[in-house]
């Protein structure tokens, strides 16, 4: 995409809320069963909460109970970026937003049909918009 989004952290905390920016910009993780969307299951699209970008449908999303909103597949590949995470001693998949460069979660391999994917995405990361029909 040829419109990527950088900003100061400066310009991203006057955007954001404390938690927003320490998920999307700081690679934080919101405490499970904490966030607006983990049990939410309006029709429409979420939007990044940094810069708009729409990286998931509620058509793909599924109740993982894990605590957090989940997806089996993003809107379109070209919105997430996938990185490998070694921290915490783990070997995990970081998932982001392509524009903004935001954290958004991690993908695993243990998701449903028809992917087999689950993004595990924080609500902090996310700006849900109500499909308009
Ligand atoms: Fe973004």
């Amino acid at each position: 995409m040829g419109d990527r989004i950088t900003k100061t952290d400066e310009e991203w905390r006057q955007l954001l809320t404390p938690e927003q920016f320490a998920v999307t910009r700081r690679k934080g993780t919101e405490r499970a069963f904490t966030g607006k969307y983990w049990a939410f299951n309006e029709p429409g699209v979420y939007l990044c909460v940094c810069c708009g970008n729409e990286l998931f449908s509620s058509e793909t999303k599924f109740d993982s109970e894990c605590g957090w909103p989940s997806f089996y597949a993003p809107l379109k590949s070209e919105h997430i970026e996938e990185a490998p995470d070694y921290s915490w001693g783990m070997n995990r998949t970081e998932v982001m937003c392509s524009r903004c460069g935001a954290h958004l979660g991690h993908v695993f391999d243990d998701g449903p049909a028809p992917t087999g994917l689950r993004y595990c995405i924080n609500s902090a990361s996310l700006n849900f918009v109500k499909k308009s029909e």
